[in-house]
């Protein structure tokens, strides 16, 4: 489908597609698919106080109620997959399979927030003064500033936008630059759900489009309750203390460095599937993609050459034919960084298989590449750092002790896995002192997590989590009540306080 007969189907207007001041270009071949308009700061001032609005009446509107508008843009959703998960493909340069498994994600999502709405749970809690009851409620927050990434532009913000607004908080989203026009669809598509819900505010979804000076006007305003940031440790870095000055919320998702040690009992059919899915998928540009390869030194000479094997039969191409499974990079810039990061490689000893640019002729003005494998005689800095490309640095242990080291001496704590057939190595992984990221797996590589657990990681990733489990409860506020049913008034510690007679 063309990108205007997208828009269309999508209910995006097109004067909101096509009409705007930033070019919106296709990673798959480069070409324009259409101009939006970016918000001014105004726009932004606007749109958080009709946020603001919407959260004076949204928190007193019942959960169940709240759910069921959910509900209704899941079925917006399930009605427009192929649609959406196309022009995903179009704006990220995702497979087709990917793109339609974002929107399903998506729907996913809104299921589970829908259940959610009839089980925002709290505590009663047994109080230590006769005649007293205590117990914890989650109310609101309020308006939640949401700001994405371009490699998951609706799938991750989903996450956060489900959960928020069956928690009752209005959401304000500044999407990555490289990616509005998902976003707006989503923001069509949501309208539909509005209409069909009927009573809800207006201000429940804005849109906010531009770059860094958005994102930092809506980090830095304190009608924003909870900033909910998707990016980079650089963003991070400077989101976070912006945050913390005015006492704001943060829920940080930043970089990984994921890594899989492969120990001499794994198997290894299982093991390269792995490897081959969660190194080249998406072409490297997953915040969980597997980065580093940690494998034990017997099996390391028999693993190496078939993942090169399977790594020379991946089809390479335009992500919207059949039967391709690595598409385009971004843009140049992601290009020239991957060369930096394959030059450093070799530069510390490094051996590299791949990692050229391929399809040049095709599309010369779009970044298709090799994925690389760059066997490193240890895990110098370049492989301590997340480059967001398809590159896989392979390297060799002795023994599980030092495979364990090797795999935390990073600044990342995102995602990780083993591949073992071995009970003690496997639970010694996930031990207190096995893993330290937010995601830790055995048999299953890093990438391609299921909503229903809480997603996020440690150190530089930021330590926040969002989707599954408990996350709901960084969009609300918990107060802790104590209620007295007795005719005296006792005093916590046994304290005693009385006028002297
Ligand atoms: P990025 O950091 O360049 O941009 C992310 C978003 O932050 C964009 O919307 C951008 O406009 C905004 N932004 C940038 N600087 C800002 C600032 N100072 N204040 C406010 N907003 C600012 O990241 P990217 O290139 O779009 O995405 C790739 C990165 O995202 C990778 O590092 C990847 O690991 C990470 N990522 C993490 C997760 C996760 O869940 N942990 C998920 C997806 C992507």
């Amino acid at each position: 489908m063309t990108a205007t007969r997208l828009f269309e189907v999508l209910g995006l207007a097109k004067d909101a597609a096509t009409g705007g001041d930033l070019a919106v270009r296709s990673p798959v071949d480069g070409a324009e698919l259409g101009r939006v308009r970016t918000a001014s700061l105004r726009d932004l001032d606007a749109m958080i106080a009709r946020a603001v609005t919407a959260f004076q009446t949204w928190r007193t509107v019942p959960a169940p109620r709240r759910g069921e508008l959910i509900r209704l843009f899941g079925e917006e959703l399930r009605a427009h997959k192929s649609e959406l998960g196309e022009l995903v493909t179009l704006e990220t340069g995702k497979i087709r399979e990917e793109g339609k498994g974002e929107v399903q994600e998506m729907i996913d999502i809104c299921d589970f927030a829908l259940g959610l709405s009839r089980q925002l749970y709290g505590l009663t809690i047994a109080s230590e003064r006769p005649g007293h009851r205590m117990m914890e409620t989650w109310h609101p927050l309020g308006v939640v500033g949401v700001i994405s990434a371009f490699n998951f532009p609706v799938a991750v913000w989903s996450w956060n936008f489900a959960l928020a607004i069956v928690c009752g908080d209005p959401v304000v989203w500044k999407p990555s630059e490289k990616t509005p026009l998902t976003a707006l669809a989503c923001q069509a598509l949501f309208r539909r759900a509005l209409k069909k819900f009927g009573d809800a505010p207006n201000g429940l979804l804005e849109v906010a489009i531009g770059g860094r000076d958005i994102g930092e006007m809506l980090v830095d305003d304190r009608r924003v309750a909870l900033v909910s940031a998707t990016g980079s440790t650089r963003m991070g870095r400077e989101v976070a203390p912006r945050v913390a000055r005015r006492f704001g919320k943060c829920l940080l998702e930043l970089g990984g460095n994921n890594g899989m040690i492969v120990a001499p009992s794994a198997d290894l059919e299982l093991a390269v599937r792995a490897i081959l899915f969660s190194a080249v998928g998406t072409a490297g540009q997953r915040c969980t993609s597997l980065r580093r390869l940690i494998v034990q030194e017997r099996i390391y000479d028999a693993l190496l050459p078939r993942l090169k094997r399977a790594y020379e039969s991946v089809k390479i191409g335009n992500p919207l034919e059949a039967g391709v499974l690595v598409g385009p990079l971004i843009d140049e810039n992601s290009f020239a960084g991957m060369q930096r990061a394959l030059d450093r490689a070799k530069a510390d000893g490094g051996q590299v298989f791949g990692g050229r640019r391929v399809l040049e002729n095709v599309f010369p003005n779009a970044f298709y590449v090799q994925p690389a494998i760059a066997e490193m005689p240890g895990q110098t800095e370049i492989v301590k750092a997340e480059t967001f490309a398809p590159i896989l640095y392979a390297m060799r242990y002795r023994d599980f002790a030092e495979a364990m080291a090797m795999h935390n001496d990073v600044p990342q704590g995102l995602s990780s896995c083993i591949f073992t057939t071995d009970v003690r190595e496997a639970e010694a992984f996930l031990a207190p002192d096995g893993s330290d990221c937010g995601i830790a797996n055995v048999n299953i590589g890093p990438s391609g997590a299921e909503i229903g657990g809480a997603f996020g990681g440690e150190k530089e990733t930021g330590g926040g989590r969002e989707s599954g489990s408990d996350a709901w409860k960084a969009y609300m506020r918990r107060a802790t009540n104590t209620i007295n049913y007795s005719n005296k008034l006792p005093l916590a510690q046994g304290i005693e306080f009385e006028p002297m007679a």
